[in-house]
């Protein structure tokens, strides 16, 4: 039977409901929910396509379906897991930890969790470590995504708020966005922007960015700051607001402390002064500060940029500064509002599930809110002493401090900086236990005990986005295989451990429905800032989405806060701190002279565990690329496509380098989502510490501890390996991925090596390899095996004398594979026929011609612009060109809609296609 069933996206922040189709328990299709606030019905090219990642054929071969465990990784770390049941695994799990609690104590151990999780599964693991364990030792991965938001609005608001909602970009006239790729990050929200702009022209936007973003695009003033300058430009901006006289004296005396000391702060902080540090113009210093001043709303947005710093508090605090010297905040279309990168790291927020945080928006350094938690879960007294934040957490795992850790629903193998370290951290821990759906992440290779959890689509609960609004996700289709929802996982151990600890006390984890936890979770408010009382599934389900704070004495949802200029503190008045720019940690010099910045590509997310299993959503980046000024890459004779070594302090990695006219001279960026399992190469280290990863900086902000991923100084050097290859093979879905997965090890035999899938209606898998000469037979055999090469009828040209090679086969006159060493230039047009299963049997001697001799018919793509409708940069180009001469922007645009279809649907390829034609027209 078919039915549609009710969800939330599990990507971004942004919280998109879904309606998820489905057929006799498969997931067949989804669509946005036209009913939910969020989106109203839209979607971006992620979630849109969260069916096809969804799908049995694929889910089958990536998810863990059974638990497993290894006998002794330390003995052995090759060694096979067995299966094993549930019972043999958590009791194991059970054994372990409370022998390592009792011989030395609750802070040998530690849960390393996610902000993918529901809220639900946060309130499990962290009352698991708190109020069993006695330990804070409980961190998540949103650690690299907002803790420096949550710092920013606390030290300044009072509480862990974000004021505002999606609705003010609708009344605001003017969008400061700073540090967020709205565009490619939160691609629904920007829709939203895009038609606000269009319903109000005179809407202001400026955005403030190292790079120029598909979001700068649409900026009316864009600020090209130096990457970690934005406290200098914010201060400066404060500067010109007191000197012009356009800050607002009355809500400054009314409703906030501390501006004496800041305006005294700020006073040699000119706009020369910031235009020096930021290497911008001082000019766009004053507009940007009369534009904030001027208008009558001003809603700021941003995300990384300003949290993954070394200054990310202090980046939030001086915005935030902005808003309340100029009184704009608390009303429709004015406020700071920070975008969560994750779908429910506002959830793990309000449960308190990090290393320094307690339920519902306590600290843990308050007695007060200490004895109020203990109180509630039925326990003497809740830890004081601050347990291990992110990158702490793996530094103590490594020193030996932490013998045991609990991995959940995240991959640090891959996100983390200073990944050499964090893999030697693994390698060196007496238990990793690591509980998620895939079993393709790269953590799963240091795990001693597998615990298969459910993913979207199969999970019960509840999650918050950015605007404070809790939504309900439902299970679409029955749990696969043997796996268990997150937060019943936590509870059966924590059962266990409760019988081997404290065998006397009542459980402390009495639920039997997803809907108990929450329930807990929902007293666990009552009187806090974010109170739920007022909540419950049943109303989630009947009145739909509802924003905290929601308590049962009104009733109702709260859309934004403080808009009678009172503040969660003592005093109920708002704080100006002293914030003063600080030079990011990781500093250049002359043996690293480039600036690494990190960031999302448009159709990837994270460390692509999920979008990796859809192909096409590496048809706009189908290989990983540091983008660099093309002037830097002259200065190091390096071309597009050239291979280059890029060393920071703590790594290495060999990449492609591509041309991008929106970098400044100076500074890099690679996308945050290459990790081991796309990206590899030789490890002379014995293994890990592959990807971006590797290259990243491990400082972190002295308040939140949110590591400083987007600068780490780098160099680049050519990398001159002379052994090239390339192989791709037309793999059906079914098998596609357990193929890749198999030959993932391989890819460190290679100095260079980057693995995707691709295609559409036909797939496969694409290897690019590169070596300091031609690899031993056996790994030759290995890779022939892969790529189904190593049969009798493989067709073969051998030059040894170049050291040039291309076997391939052909089925039915179609290509299913081929392998090219040497000479790899051929690969386009052997790809595009592989892909398009166009028939081969005409082309003759030219299959094996040495060099590169392109048949005649065959047009190279470029690079895909537009995912839903499969539009290539090159048609977009061609059809501006056919266009009559004299058309406009917009009717060209228009005129491109209707002849190719690109940005029709999902929308999130449009301010891509609108550069396409700024850039036609401005040629013009
Ligand atoms: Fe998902 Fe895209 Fe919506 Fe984010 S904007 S929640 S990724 S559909």
């Amino acid at each position: 039977m078919t039915r549609e069933v009710k969800s939330t996206c599990p990507y971004c922040g942004v919280g998109c409901g879904l309606l998820v189709a489905t057929h006799e328990d498969q997931i067949t299709g989804v669509r946005g929910d036209p009913g939910h606030p969020a989106n109203r019905g839209r979607l971006c090219s992620k979630g849109s396509t969260l069916h096809l990642t969804a799908a049995r054929a694929v889910q089958l071969q990536t998810r863990l379906l059974e638990p497993r465990m290894r006998a002794s990784r330390h003995a052995d770390p090759a060694g096979p897991m067995r299966n094993v049941s549930w019972d043999e695994a958590l009791d194991h799990v059970a054994d372990r930890f409370a022998a390592l609690i009792r011989d030395h104590g609750p802070d040998s151990v530690a849960f390393y969790i996610s902000g993918q999780l529901l809220t639900e599964d946060y309130y499990v693991f962290n009352k698991l470590a708190k109020g069993l364990i006695g330990t804070n030792n409980v961190d998540t991965n949103s650690r690299l995504c907002m803790s420096s938001a949550v710092t920013g609005y606390k030290a300044t608001l009072g509480a862990d708020a974000p004021p505002a909602c999606y609705d003010d970009i609708d009344h605001a006239d003017c969008l400061f966005i700073a540090g967020s790729n709205t565009a490619w990050a939160h691609p629904v929200l920007f829709r939203r922007i895009e038609d606000a702009k269009a319903a109000n022209p005179a809407l202001k936007i400026v955005v403030v960015d190292p790079r120029r973003t598909a979001t700068a695009d649409c900026a009316d003033l864009f600020i090209p700051i130096l990457p970690g300058t934005d406290v200098a430009l914010f201060n400066a901006m404060l500067h010109v607001l007191i000197w012009e006289d356009l800050v607002d004296t009355h809500y400054i005396a009314a409703h906030t402390c501390g501006f004496g000391a800041l305006k005294t702060a700020v006073r040699d902080c000119t706009p020369a002064w910031a235009a020096r540090i930021c290497g911008i113009d001082e000019r766009q210093v004053i507009a940007a500060a009369r534009m904030f001043g001027e208008s009558k709303a001003v809603l700021s947005l941003y995300c990384q940029g300003l949290n993954q710093s070394s200054a990310g508090t202090a980046k939030n605090a001086a915005l935030i500064h902005l808003h309340l010297a100029t009184g704009q905040i608390g009303r429709p279309g004015a406020g700071p509002f920070s975008l969560t990168g994750q779908p429910n790291a506002m959830g793990g927020r309000e449960v308190g599930g990090m290393a320094n945080l307690l339920s519902a928006h306590r600290d843990l350094d308050n007695a007060e809110h200490r004895a109020e938690v203990a109180k509630l879960w039925g326990i003497d007294d809740v830890p004081s002493k601050p347990g291990k934040t992110a990158v702490e957490m793996f530094d103590a795992i490594a020193d030996g401090s932490i013998k045991a850790v609990w991995i959940a629903c995240t991959n640090p193998a891959q996100s983390l900086p200073q990944q050499k370290r964090v893999h030697a951290a693994l390698r060196r821990a007496e238990l990793v236990v690591v509980q998620d759906a895939y079993k393709t992440i790269a953590t799963m290779q240091h795990a001693d005990v597998m615990l298969p959890a459910t993913p979207w689509g199969e999970k019960d609960g509840t999650v918050t986005n950015s605007e404070r609004r809790i939504s309900r996700q439902h299970a679409a289709v029955p749990a696969l295989g043997d796996s268990r929802d997150d937060w019943r996982i936590a509870v059966d151990f924590a059962r266990r451990l409760e019988q081997r600890l404290t065998p006397e006390r009542p459980s402390l984890f009495p639920y039997e429905t997803v809907e108990q936890v929450w329930n807990e979770h929902r007293e666990s408010t009552r009187g806090r800032d974010l109170d739920i009382t007022g909540l419950s599934y049943a109303r989630l389900e009947t009145e739909g989405p509802q924003q905290w704070p929601c308590s049962d004495v009104s009733g109702m949802s709260v859309e934004r806060l403080y808009t009678d200029g009172i503040y969660p503190t003592a005093d109920g008045r708002a704080r100006f701190v002293d914030v003063q720019y600080k030079a990011a940690v990781d500093a250049i010099d002359a043996r690293f002279p480039l600036i690494l910045n990190t960031g999302r590509l448009r159709d990837q997310w994270h460390g692509m565990s999920r979008t990796g299993t859809v192909p096409r959503l590496f048809a706009p980046e189908p290989e990983p690329a540091l983008e660099m000024a093309a002037g830097d890459m002259d200065r190091r004779h390096l071309a597009n496509g050239d291979l280059a070594y890029v060393t920071s302090r703590r790594g290495s990695q060999i990449v492609p380098v591509r041309a991008n006219a929106s970098m400044r001279s100076g500074q890099t960026f690679l996308a945050m989502h290459w990790g081991e399992e796309f990206l590899s190469g030789g490890a002379a280290d014995g293994g890990g510490g592959h990807g971006v990863n590797a290259l990243t900086s491990p400082a972190i902000d002295p308040v939140s501890k949110q590591p400083e991923l987007k600068f780490a100084a780098i160099k680049v050097l050519r990398a001159d390996l002379p052994w090239r290859f390339v192989a791709f093979a037309a793999l059906a879905s079914d098998e596609l991925h357990e193929r890749m997965q198999a030959l993932r090890p391989l890819l460190r035999k290679f100095a260079f090596a980057s693995f995707v899938p691709f295609g559409r209606e036909r797939t496969g898998m694409l290897l690019r390899a590169a070596n300091d000469g031609a690899p031993a037979p056996e790994i030759v055999a290995a890779l022939d095996a892969a790529f189904g090469l190593d049969v009798p009828d493989v067709l073969r040209y051998d030059d040894r004398r170049r050291g040039c090679s291309r076997r391939m086969r052909v089925h039915d006159g179609k290509l299913i594979a081929v392998a090219l060493t040497g000479e790899v230039a051929a690969e386009a047009w052997l790809r595009s026929y592989l892909e398009s299963g166009r028939s081969v049997a005409a082309l003759g001697r030219l299959l094996l011609a040495p060099g590169n001799k392109v048949p005649a018919d065959f047009t190279a793509r470029g690079r895909v612009v537009c995912n839903c409708i499969d539009v290539d940069e090159a048609a977009i180009v061609a059809a501006i060109g056919a266009a009559p001469t004299g058309i406009t922007g917009g009717a060209l645009f228009d005129r491109l809609q209707r002849a190719l279809g690109c940005g029709t649907d999902c929308g999130s390829c449009v301010p891509e296609v609108k550069r396409l034609v700024a850039a036609a027209v401005s040629a013009a």
